[in-house]
Formats: structure tokens, C-alpha cells, sequence
């Protein structure tokens, strides 16, 4: 395989890029507007899943994976660029104590650091911290990233590779014959290739059901709040409610984030900020005083389970798919991308493949 084109220039497709041109293939990458401005953007940037241990062990195994790899990553980006994504170890803490489930037994399975914590620990993590917490699991390892410079980073690294970039172009076709992809074809052009990606996030199965397929994932919305805080007054991610909070390091605080199922629509609610606010107030009381500087709603691309799709197209040999990362994406990133990579050039796996292979409309196995 000697030259793929990627649709999709989120976080997903812009290190699908970046691991297939490190293999020597042409790649092109293109995007129906600039890159990463869209989940990829909007989202919260802890590199861990929420209540990690309540997800398939699919979803654990690219979390840690791609836990591996970031730092390297991130070093290698950073050193070409100049640029700081903000790749930062802020610790996740877990509010609350959880008795049906069993936070600890899959810690020791996967080797997570994690300890469980209670009112005092609690105090001293997080000094600003309402006193009613009795308990909750330290996530000392947990670390986050400013997502948009994230995707800014990763932008301006793959500028300087052999990598041909196209934004402002939506892709509307994708033309087949006798079980292949010949070609692919946006309102001003047409683009050939060996092989196709699609890595539309929460589009990816608008594009593919020309292609005869329901990948099943569909557009689930996301808004956060954005408040205007010193550094230092939130020290670490803080997590309960099904809500969260992170402090970015020039004090910046994000408290996320709905789960709405409603279309592809990015409309803000007032009423889903008063509750974010109260949540945030609520957990963290020294918030009160600070001015919201943003409110945004972002749209992931739902998956059974979480667990994305990753691999070829069950009727098409050369079209292949990363997509389905719900509400893990930038965690997964790095690793769906080196599955992914692995998979075209048919190298060893770095983790079991049909655990992400899309079955027409049933990727939900695991
Ligand atoms: C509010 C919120 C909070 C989040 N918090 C976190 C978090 O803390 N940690 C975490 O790991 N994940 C988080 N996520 C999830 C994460 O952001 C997503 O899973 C991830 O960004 C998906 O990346 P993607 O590249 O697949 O999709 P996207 O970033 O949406 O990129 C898809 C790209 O495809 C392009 N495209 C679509 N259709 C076409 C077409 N026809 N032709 C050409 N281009 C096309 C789009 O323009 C877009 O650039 C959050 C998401 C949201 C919304």
C-alpha cells in the first residue's frame, strides 16, 4: 500500500496521518473545514476515561495503550513544533464511594495506580473542596491535555511531513467498484488512492451509509462551561455527579459535561449552564466568585459501549475505518491511530483487532 487519503482531520484522523506517513505511505488528509474544530476541540482532555473501571476491557486496553505512548508523542511533536499542548499530571480524583462496583479489583487487573481516599486525603488533594466528601479513588498517574492546542500541535507537526493536507473540502462520495474504493470525490475535486479512511467522528456514518453499512455511531452532544479562575485555586481533575472539573494551567477551569442524544445539533441550553455552575459551586464552593468566560457544546461520536471501530470496512477491502470514540477520543487517539496503522500495512498488533471490527451494524459484541 503505497498511498491512503484520510477523511477527517479530528484528533482521530490527524494521528492516523501521522502514524501511516511514519511507515512511509503518501498520505493525504482532508477536511470539509480546518482540522480539529470539532470534537476535538469542544472536549475536556483527561487522558483517562470517566469512572474508568466501568468500561469494556476494550475500551481499557487502547486507554492504556495510548497512556503509553503519549508521552513520547507528545515530546516528539513539541520538540519539532515549539509548541506546548499542555500534556500535564494533574491526577484524577473520584468523588464518592461507589459500594455496587469495584474500582479496586480492576485497578489490580490492569495494574492502574489508584488508591481509595477519604475525607482528610481528600482535604489535603484538594484544599478548596466542599468538606461533605467522605471518600473517593486517587488516580495519581491521570494526566491532562489542552485539547485545541492538542490538535494545533499536531496540525503544525504534520505540516512539515510529507503529508498532503486539504481543508475546506467535505467529502460527498465514495465511489466503489468490484469490492474496492477507486476513488473519492468532494464539490471540487475527485482523489484517488490504495486504500480510504473515514474518520468523521460523530459524520462518519452519514458518509458511510452510501457505502451500504450502519456503523451505529450517531452524534451524542457535549457542553462545558469554561470559568476564568487564578492558578492554583483547582489543583487536580476532580470527578462525581457524572460531572467533572479540570483546571488548565493559567487557572482556566472546565466543568463538563452533558450527555445528550439529540442529532447534530450544537445549540447551548442556559438552563444546562445554571446547572453546570451549581454543580461545579456545589463541589468546589471558591468558584462561585468566578466570571464565565465560555459556554460551547460539542458534538462526540457515540459507540456502542465506547468502544470505537477500527479496521476494514466489511465489504470494501480498501476502505477502512477509526471512528466511534464516544467519549474517550483523546485518550484513545494515539492508539486507535497505531492499531489502525497496523492493520493497513498488516504489521503485528500492539492489541487484538477484532475487538474494534465493525460487523455491519453490530458493533456491539463486546
Ligand atoms: C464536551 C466534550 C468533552 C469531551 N471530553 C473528553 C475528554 O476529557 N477526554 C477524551 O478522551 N475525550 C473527550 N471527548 C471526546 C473526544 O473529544 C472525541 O471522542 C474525539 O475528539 C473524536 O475525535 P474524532 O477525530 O473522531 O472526531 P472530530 O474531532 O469530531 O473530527 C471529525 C472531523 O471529520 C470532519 N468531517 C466530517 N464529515 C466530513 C466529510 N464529509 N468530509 C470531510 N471531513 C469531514 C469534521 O469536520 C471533523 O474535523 C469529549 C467530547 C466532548 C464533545
Amino acid at each position: 500500500m503505497n498511498s491512503v487519503i484520510i477523511v477527517g482531520g479530528g484528533i482521530i484522523g490527524l494521528l492516523s496521518a501521522y502514524e501511516l506517513d511514519k511507515s512511509g505511505v503518501k498520505v493525504t488528509l482532508i477536511d470539509r473545514q480546518q482540522f480539529g474544530q470539532e470534537s476535538s476541540w469542544a472536549g475536556g482532555g483527561i487522558i483517562s476515561p470517566l469512572y474508568p473501571w466501568r468500561y469494556p476491557d476494550a475500551v481499557t486496553r487502547l486507554a492504556k495503550l495510548s497512556q503509553e505512548l503519549y508521552p513520547a508523542l507528545i515530546q516528539h511533536m513539541q520538540q519539532a513544533t515549539g509548541l506546548d499542548a499542555e500534556y500535564l499530571p494533574s491526577g484524577m480524583l473520584v468523588l464518592g464511594d461507589y459500594p455496587n462496583e469495584n474500582p479496586q479489583a480492576w485497578a489490580a487487573k490492569y495494574d492502574i495506580q489508584m488508591q481509595t481516599v477519604d475525607a482528610v486525603e481528600i482535604q489535603q488533594l484538594e484544599p478548596q473542596i466542599n468538606d461533605q466528601y467522605q471518600q473517593g479513588f486517587w488516580f495519581p498517574l491521570v494526566h491532562q491535555v489542552r485539547n485545541p492546542r492538542l490538535v494545533a500541535l499536531a496540525k503544525a507537526f504534520v505540516q512539515n511531513t510529507n503529508i498532503t493536507l486539504i481543508e475546506n473540502q467535505a467529502v460527498t462520495d465514495i465511489i466503489s467498484e468490484a469490492g474496492k474504493v477507486t476513488e473519492i470525490r468532494t464539490h471540487e475535486s475527485s482523489y484517488q488512492a490504495d486504500a480510504y479512511v473515514v474518520s468523521c467522528g460523530a459524520w462518519t456514518s452519514s458518509l458511510l451509509k452510501q457505502t451500504g453499512i450502519d456503523t451505529g455511531i450517531k452524534p451524542i452532544k457535549g457542553q462545558m462551561l469554561l470559568l476564568k479562575g487564578p492558578p492554583g485555586l483547582v489543583k487536580h481533575i476532580t470527578l462525581s455527579e457524572d460531572r467533572y472539573i479540570i483546571p488548565r494551567k493559567d487557572g482556566r477551569i472546565l466543568i463538563g459535561s452533558t450527555n445528550e442524544d439529540c442529532g447534530f445539533e450544537k445549540d447551548t441550553d442556559p438552563g444546562v449552564k445554571k446547572e453546570l455552575l451549581d454543580y461545579a459551586i456545589r463541589t468546589i464552593p471558591a468558584l462561585n466568585t468566578l466570571e464565565i468566560e465560555h459556554h460551547w457544546a460539542g458534538l462526540r461520536p457515540g459507540s456502542t459501549k465506547g468502544i470505537p471501530c477500527i479496521g476494514e470496512h466489511p465489504q470494501l477491502g480498501n476502505l477502512f475505518i477509526n471512528s466511534g470514540h464516544y467519549r474517550n477520543g483523546l485518550v484513545m487517539a494515539p492508539a486507535s491511530a497505531r492499531l489502525l496503522s497496523e492493520i493497513m500495512l498488516k504489521k503485528p498488533r500492539s492489541l487484538a483487532e477484532k475487538d474494534y471490527a465493525l460487523c455491519d451494524g453490530n458493533h456491539n459484541k463486546n
